[in-house]
C-alpha cells in the first residue's frame, strides 16, 4: 500500500466528503491497487497489482504535488500553460545532475486528466446529477507508448446521490477515466484522453492507430507485439548509452557508478520495460472491433452492390474456437460489390442455403433502404447458388429470358390414372418389387422400363462434414404405379439400428 496524503483537493470542492464515512478513502486506494485501470473487474479476479518502483512512485507524488497546486478556476496549473502533459527534462539534462543514476534518466511522463475541472456540468452516469472532485486516484496507470510507456494520474469523482455497491460504503465515486465518464464528456475535451483501456494497462491512441493500419496491411499480432518491444529496447539502449558516455567521461577520477539495470528488471531501481503480448494487443484490437460493430455494419449496409460476387470460404473457420473438438462455424459466405469492397460477411453452420438466405435478404432490404439500385449481375463458382440467389434477389430475373434445353415443354403432370403406393415394411415392400421382378424379359423380348430415384438422409462425420447417409427413400415407376419405399423405417425398426 502507498501512504499516500493527496485526499484533500486543497480547494472548496472537499465540501461534498462530508457525507463519507471514515474509511471511504482508503477503500478507494485499495482499488486503485488492486482493480483494473480500465473497467472494474468482477470481485473474484481481483489481484493485488505488483509495486511499482519508488522512482515511479517519486516521481508520480511529485505531479500529484504539483496538479494539488490549483490555478484559474480550480484547474491543475498544468492546464493554464494549455497542455495535459508533464514531461520530463531531456536525458541529456538529466545526466548533468549530481550523482548521475540510472533511474534519473527513467523519466516517466504523466498525463494529468481532470476533466471535471475544465467542464463543471460533468454529471454522475448513474443519476444524472453533478459530480464533485473527490481526491486523487493513488496509482499511475500504465499506458504503452511507440517507444515508452505513459502514466496515467487520474481522479476521483463523487457523486452524492448514489450509493456504492459495496454496502459499507455510503457514496460512489467515478474514475475519470472511466469511460461512462468519457461518454459523459463533450467530445472536444474526451478526445483529448490519449489512451484506449483494457482491464490492467491502456495502449495510446497514436500507437493503436498505426496497430489497425499494421493489422489491414498483413501484419500480425506476434510481429507486431515483437516490433513494438523492437523499439522499446532501441529507447532503453539509447538511454543505456548516454548513461554510459556520461559515465565514461569521469572515469579517471576513479568514481563509482550504478550498473545500468536490465530493460525488464522489475527490482526496485529497475528500468521495469514492459511490452504486452500478442495477445494483449489482439484483445484490444478485438474490444475495439466488437465496440464498433452497429458503425461496422452500417458502414456496410449503406455501400452499393450493382454487380456482385459471392465466395464461400472454409479456411478462417477452421481457427474459429471449436466447442468439445467441433467446428461452430462451417463456412465463410462473403458478398463483395463492383468497387471490390466487402458487402455481406456472414459465419454458417452448414453450407446449406438457408444459413445465408438471412444475410442476403438483410442486404436486399438495406440496398432498398439506402435507395441503392438492387444488383444486375452476381458472380460465383457454384451454379448451385443460382436459383437461391434469383429468389433472394429477384432483380436477377428482371429482363432475362432463361435459355433451357427444354424450356419450350409444358410441365409434366401425372396422368390421373397413375397410381401413388407407399411402403414401409418389408413384406410390403418384396412384394412390390417382386412384381417388377417378375415382369423382367428373358431374351429376344421388349425392353423393361422402370424410373427410380433415391433420397438420403445427411449424417455429420466426426470432422463435422455433412456427409450424405443411409438411404431413406427409394421410388420406382413401372407402367402405371408409382412406389415410394420407405426403407428408413425398415432399417431403423427391423434391424434395431
Ligand atoms: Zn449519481
Amino acid at each position: 500500500m502507498e501512504d499516500n496524503d493527496n485526499d484533500d483537493d486543497g480547494d472548496g470542492n472537499s465540501a461534498g466528503n462530508g457525507e463519507e464515512d471514515g474509511d471511504n478513502d482508503s477503500d478507494d486506494e485499495k482499488d486503485d491497487e488492486r482493480e483494473d485501470i480500465g473497467e472494474s473487474s468482477t470481485p473474484g479476479r481481483q489481484r493485488q497489482r505488483r509495486a511499482q518502483p519508488s522512482w515511479l512512485k517519486a516521481a508520480f507524488t511529485r505531479v500529484l504535488i504539483e496538479c494539488n497546486l490549483r490555478g484559474n478556476r480550480s484547474q491543475p496549473y498544468l492546464y493554464s500553460k494549455g497542455t495535459f502533459w508533464c514531461k520530463p527534462p531531456a536525458a541529456y539534462f538529466c545526466l548533468g545532475a549530481e550523482p548521475t543514476t540510472p533511474t534519473s534518466l527513467y523519466r516517466p511522463r504523466f498525463f494529468v486528466w481532470d476533466p471535471q475541472s475544465l467542464y463543471k456540468q460533468l454529471s454522475c452516469p448513474a443519476c444524472g446529477q453533478v459530480l464533485i472532485r473527490h481526491s486523487a486516484i493513488s496509482r499511475a496507470g500504465q499506458v504503452i507508448g511507440f517507444e515508452s510507456s505513459f502514466w496515467l494520474t487520474g481522479y476521483r469523482y463523487h457523486c452524492r446521490h448514489c450509493h456504492h455497491v459495496k454496502p459499507r460504503k455510503q457514496s460512489a465515486t467515478w474514475r475519470s477515466w472511466d469511460r461512462r465518464i468519457l461518454a459523459a464528456l463533450p467530445a472536444q475535451l474526451a478526445s483529448e484522453f490519449p489512451a484506449h483501456l483494457s482491464h490492467r494497462n491502456g495502449m495510446s491512441k497514436p500507437l493503436f492507430a498505426w496497430m489497425r493500419s499494421c493489422f489491414q496491411n498483413g501484419m500480425r499480432a506476434k510481429q507486431f507485439s515483437d516490433a513494438i518491444r523492437v523499439q522499446h529496447l532501441l529507447r532503453y539502449d539509447t538511454l543505456h548509452l548516454q548513461y554510459l558516455d556520461r559515465v565514461a567521461m569521469d572515469s579517471w577520477m576513479g568514481k563509482q557508478y550504478k550498473l545500468f539495470l536490465k530493460f525488464d528488471g522489475t527490482s526496485d531501481e529497475g528500468f521495469n520495460g514492459f511490452v504486452p503480448s500478442s495477445q494483449w494487443f489482439r484483445d484490444i484490437y478485438d474490444n475495439f472491433i466488437e465496440d464498433h460493430r452497429a458503425e461496422f455494419n452500417q458502414h456496410m449496409g449503406k455501400l452499393t452492390g450493382e454487380i456482385c460476387a459471392i465466395d464461400h470460404s472454409h479456411k478462417i473457420t477452421e481457427h474459429v474456437a471449436k466447442v468439445n473438438g467441433e467446428r461452430v462455424f462451417n463456412g465463410l459466405l462473403t458478398v463483395t460489390n463492383e468497387f471490390g469492397e466487402i458487402r455481406s460477411c456472414n459465419l454458417a453452420a452448414t453450407k446449406a442455403q438457408t444459413q445465408f438466405e438471412l444475410a442476403l435478404t438483410r442486404m436486399r432490404e438495406s440496398l432498398e433502404f439506402y435507395g441503392h439500385n438492387q444488383p444486375e449481375f452476381f458472380y460465383t463458382d457454384g451454379m448451385a447458388d443460382k436459383s437461391f440467389l434469383e429468389s433472394s434477389f429477384p432483380s436477377l430475373r428482371r429482363g432475362i429470358t432463361p435459355i433451357e434445353k427444354y424450356g419450350h415443354l409444358k410441365p409434366f403432370v401425372l396422368p390421373s390414372d397413375v397410381q401413388i403406393l407407399v411402403r414401409n415394411k418389408i413384406s410390403s415392400i418384396n412384394t412390390a418389387l417382386s412384381t417388377i421382378i417378375a415382369k423382367i424379359p428373358i431374351q429376344d423380348e421388349p425392353n423393361l422400363v422402370i424410373g427410380y430415384d433415391f433420397e438420403w438422409n445427411i449424417a455429420i462425420s466426426e470432422n463435422g462434414k455433412h456427409e450424405r447417409g443411409e438411404i431413406a427413400v427409394v421410388q420406382i415407376t413401372y407402367e402405371k404405379r408409382v412406389y415410394i419405399l420407405q426403407v428408413n423405417t425398415v432399417v431403423y425398426s427391423e434391424y434395431g439400428r
